[in-house]
C-alpha cells in the first residue's frame, strides 16, 4: 500500500486516541449506547446502565443515515444536548455520527469522538473536513471496501491534519443473508499490522442479530481489537432504529465481563512472550527472537 505515508504501520509505535478517560490503542475500550438519542430520560436511563457495566464511552447518533427517508432520522441538536447531559451525569466520553460536511466543525462542539459511518467512509468532502479540526474520527467501515481503501480514507483525514483516527470493522457485505453483514474479524490482525491506527470491532451491526454479538465481541478480543462498539437499549423492542439487534442492559453487563477475561486471558500469555511489556499485543514481526 505505497500510497499510503500518514496511515501505514512502518515500524511506527502504535497510536494510542484520547477522548475523555479513554484511551483508545491503549488496553480495551468499551463503547456503548444505543443506536439513536430517542429521549433524554431513556438516554440518561442507557447511559447509567451502560457506565455501570463497565463501558468507556458513550455513543448515540442525533443525526442518521437511515436507508429508507421516512425512518427516524435523530433529533439532532436537541439529540446532541441530551448527549451533553449523558456526560455531564456519567463522566463517559461521547461518541455522535456526522453525515453532512457542513455539520462537523458546530457538532465537533457537543461531541468528544466524531463517527463517520459505514455509508460515508468514502465522503471524500466530509473526510477533509473531518481532517480540518483535531478532534477524534471513529471511522467505521464501507460497506464494500477493501482495507486497502479504508486505510486510503483514514489517510484522507491524517494527511488533513488531524492525527487522531480510530477505525471500527462493523461488517462487509456478502451472499450471506442470515446476518445483517459478514464480520470480517481478520481485519482485526491485517489492520494491526499494516497500520498504527487503533481499531475496533462493532459486532451490533456486523452481525445484525442480537445471540451473535456475545460471541464474536469474544472472537473481536481474541484477535487483537482494541475495543468493542455495541448497542444497548432499555427496551430494544421499542427503539426507533435498528431495534433487532440491540442487547439489553444486563445482557451487555455479562458481556463485558466474560470480554475482559478473555482479553486479560491474552495480556498473560503476551506477558509471558514478552516481559514487562503488559497490555501490549504484539504483532508476529515484534516477537521474541524475530529480527524484523
Ligand atoms: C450506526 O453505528 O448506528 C450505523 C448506522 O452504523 P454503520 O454506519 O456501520 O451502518
Ligand atoms: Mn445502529
Amino acid at each position: 500500500m505505497k500510497s499510503l505515508q500518514y496511515a501505514a504501520r512502518n515500524g511506527a509505535a502504535r497510536t494510542v486516541v484520547q477522548a475523555g478517560a479513554a484511551r483508545f490503542g491503549e488496553g480495551f475500550v468499551i463503547v456503548a449506547g444505543p443506536c439513536s438519542v430517542e429521549s433524554e430520560d431513556r438516554l440518561l436511563a442507557i447511559a447509567r446502565a451502560v457506565k455501570d457495566a463497565g463501558a468507556d464511552a458513550l455513543r448515540g447518533g442525533a443525526f442518521k443515515p437511515r436507508t429508507s427517508p421516512y425512518a427516524f432520522q435523530g433529533l439532532g441538536l436537541a439529540g446532541l444536548r441530551m448527549l451533553e447531559k449523558a456526560r455531564e451525569e456519567t463522566g463517559l466520553p461521547v461518541i455522535t455520527e456526522v453525515l453532512d460536511p457542513r455539520d462537523v466543525s458546530w457538532i465537533s462542539e457537543y461531541a468528544d469522538v466524531l463517527q463517520i459511518g459505514a455509508r460515508n467512509m468514502q465522503n471524500f468532502s466530509l473526510l477533509k473536513e473531518a481532517g480540518k479540526q483535531k478532534k477524534p474520527i471513529l471511522l467505521k467501515r464501507g460497506l464494500q471496501a477493501t482495507l486497502e481503501e479504508w486505510l486510503n480514507s483514514a489517510e484522507y483525514i491524517l494527511s488533513a491534519g488531524n492525527p487522531n483516527v480510530i477505525l471500527c470493522e462493523r461488517g462487509i457485505r456478502t451472499f450471506e443473508t442470515y446476518t445483517r453483514n459478514t464480520l470480517d474479524l481478520s481485519a482485526v490482525p491485517a489492520i494491526r499490522s499494516l497500520s498504527h491506527l487503533p481499531i475496533l470491532v462493532d459486532p451490533t451491526h456486523g452481525t445484525g442479530r442480537v445471540e451473535l454479538v456475545e460471541p464474536m465481541s469474544l472472537a473481536a478480543a481474541a484477535a487483537g481489537a482494541d475495543g468493542l462498539m455495541i448497542e444497548v437499549h432499555d427496551n430494544p423492542g421499542e427503539a426507533l432504529s435498528d431495534k433487532s439487534q440491540a442487547l439489553l442492559p444486563d445482557q451487555f453487563r455479562s458481556l463485558v465481563e466474560k470480554v475482559r477475561r478473555v482479553r486479560a486471558c491474552l495480556d498473560e500469555f503476551n506477558d509471558k512472550e514478552n516481559p514487562g511489556r503488559s497490555g501490549h499485543f504484539p504483532q508476529e514481526s515484534e516477537k521474541k527472537g524475530d529480527p524484523r
